[in-house]
């Protein structure tokens, strides 16, 4: 396991000098950028007897406990998964809570000597996941943290992290690699057409890679056909269709209504640039007023996107309004 190549640079610091390791780390940043991997390969970079200069070895006996998952000096602390969820890539990592049980395990593992009489390593992931029970539980192992343990938070929205945790960790963002280095990165992943999959994940590859999957590429096409050409009866098509993908389904209305708001304000579309036409077309058509109110309501459900009543209603009701902007435009 070695990082990907945007995420050398910080791994070259953080396997610089063991000694200075903090007690718990903190990788933040958006969503598909190997915070994940990172603190994977830094968890087997701190077990591994034998560790080269910049990677574990792969050979010795912490590497293989390790690869099997069965390190003893490890954890991994993820929600508890519930099998696939329906609504397409944010219900992959499986289920919804950290929950304190998690935490307690972990408290009852930390409270043991070493197995192998070296470091200890816990990931988090993703640390926001912690329900408030959860994160007050590991507070306390915060607050006392025993010796040559390395605690890695993962967190994609710190931001919803306690502040009594955040402050306890150092912390390490991860930021979106250079245009070329993520097209570089993809080539290699054998992802020609890189750059709307890039666009759309806000420059950030391994999401950039999910996102150009054939399949999805074909539902984006047509998504967009169908926004790009609203009617109702089509729209009401759409969601049905996607009713067990709603939370691609929201990213691509949402990043749709922010191209229409921006081309409005006479300013180039930032997610759809092929579709400049069609937008600046629709935006003239469609009262501001309208188009905003959407917008917000759509950008605020992202918060619980995840456990919606009914998809199926929600994104029927978002995509009628949708048609509706035009139509009442006209009538
Ligand atoms: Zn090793």
């Amino acid at each position: 396991v070695r990082p990907h190549p945007w995420n050398l640079g910080l791994w070259q610091g953080l396997i610089a000098d063991r000694a200075r390791l903090p007690h718990a780390l903190l990788l933040h940043g958006p969503a598909g950028l190997g915070k994940r991997h990172l603190a994977l390969a830094l968890a087997k970079w701190l077990l591994c007897e034998a560790p080269a200069a910049d990677s574990a070895c792969g050979r010795c006996a912490a590497c293989n406990w390790y690869e099997q998952g069965s390190h003893p000096d490890f954890r991994l602390v993820e929600p508890e998964a519930e099998g696939q969820e329906a609504d397409g890539e944010a219900g992959k990592k499986g289920g919804r809570y950290i929950t304190i049980h998690d935490i307690r395990r972990l408290g009852e593992f930390l409270a043991l000597a070493p197995h192998q009489g070296g470091w200890r390593v816990v990931v988090v992931q993703p640390a926001e996941t912690m329900n408030a029970a959860a994160a007050n539980a590991l507070l306390k192992t915060l607050e006392e943290p025993p010796r040559n343990v390395l605690l890695i938070l993962v967190s994609h929205q710190p931001r919803r992290l306690l502040p009594t945790v955040l402050s306890r960790c150092r912390k390490l963002a991860i930021a979106p690699p250079e245009l070329s280095t993520a097209r570089a990165w993809l080539a290699g992943e054998g992802v020609a057409e890189a750059d709307a999959a890039l666009l759309e994940a806000g420059g950030a590859p391994l999401l950039a890679r999910d996102f150009a999957e054939a399949e999805r590429a074909l539902r984006r096409e047509h998504f967009l056909e169908r926004l790009a050409a609203p009617s109702s009866p089509a729209l009401y098509d759409l969601a049905q269709e996607q009713q067990h993908r709603l939370a691609e389904a929201w990213g691509w209305l949402s990043r749709w209504l922010y191209d229409l708001l921006a081309v409005k304000a006479l300013a180039r579309p930032r997610y759809f640039p092929g579709q400049a036409l069609h937008l600046q077309a629709l935006a003239a058509r469609m009262p501001l007023a309208g188009l905003w109110a959407l917008q917000q309501e759509i950008s605020q459900a992202g918060r619980w996107l995840r456990h919606p009543l009914n998809s199926q209603l929600l994104l029927e009701s978002w995509l009628l309004r949708y048609a509706q902007l035009q139509e009442a435009e006209h009538g």
